[in-house]
């Protein structure tokens, strides 16, 4: 993990703790030195239909810069507004945990999360594993099989989500 990553993560977790939910997470995409991204868990939803994931910050952040994402299928898409080409980003997810080793605590994205993320194109992903070890991957090497209580709260009560 180079002092760069570590940097990041540290900053993070400082916005992290500031969320009002129970689940404390912070996410960011960079693109080297530059930061078009930072978003803290949190109730607000601006996605449309997408109230899936809307509080989850991954989902935030790539809300934040490719908007289309989320009405289409798009391959080596370049977004309009940011000019962020997604093979140069990488996307940060920290937890905060008050009783964690390092106050991080397990931050992979979720099922939903995923898709989305692959979608995107973006190229790296850093999070935190159960064992609060930071892990650094290529997205298409990440696969999720982590599905959120909320999910499963939806899905006890028959709640049927758009998608
Ligand atoms: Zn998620």
């Amino acid at each position: 993990m180079s002092n760069k990553d570590q940097k990041i993560i540290s900053r993070l977790l400082d916005n992290a703790k500031k969320s009002e939910l129970n689940q404390k997470l912070a996410a960011a995409i960079y693109c080297g030195n530059k930061l078009p991204s930072l978003n803290i868990n949190s109730h607000r939803n601006k996605f449309g239909k997408e109230i899936k994931s809307s509080g989850h910050c991954e989902i935030a952040c790539l809300y934040d810069i490719f908007p289309e994402i989320f009405k289409a299928n798009l391959t080596n898409y370049v977004s309009p507004r940011t000019k962020f080409k997604p093979n140069n980003l990488t996307l940060y997810v920290v937890r905060y945990l008050k009783t964690g080793k390092n106050y991080c605590g397990h931050s992979a994205p979720c099922v939903n999360c995923t898709e989305k993320i692959k979608r995107s194109g973006i190229k790296k992903i850093v999070y935190i594993d159960e064992n609060c070890n930071i892990i650094k991957k290529q997205v298409k090497n990440y696969n999720s099989n982590f599905i959120t209580s909320g999910y499963r709260t939806y899905s006890r009560n028959n709640v049927s989500v758009p998608s």
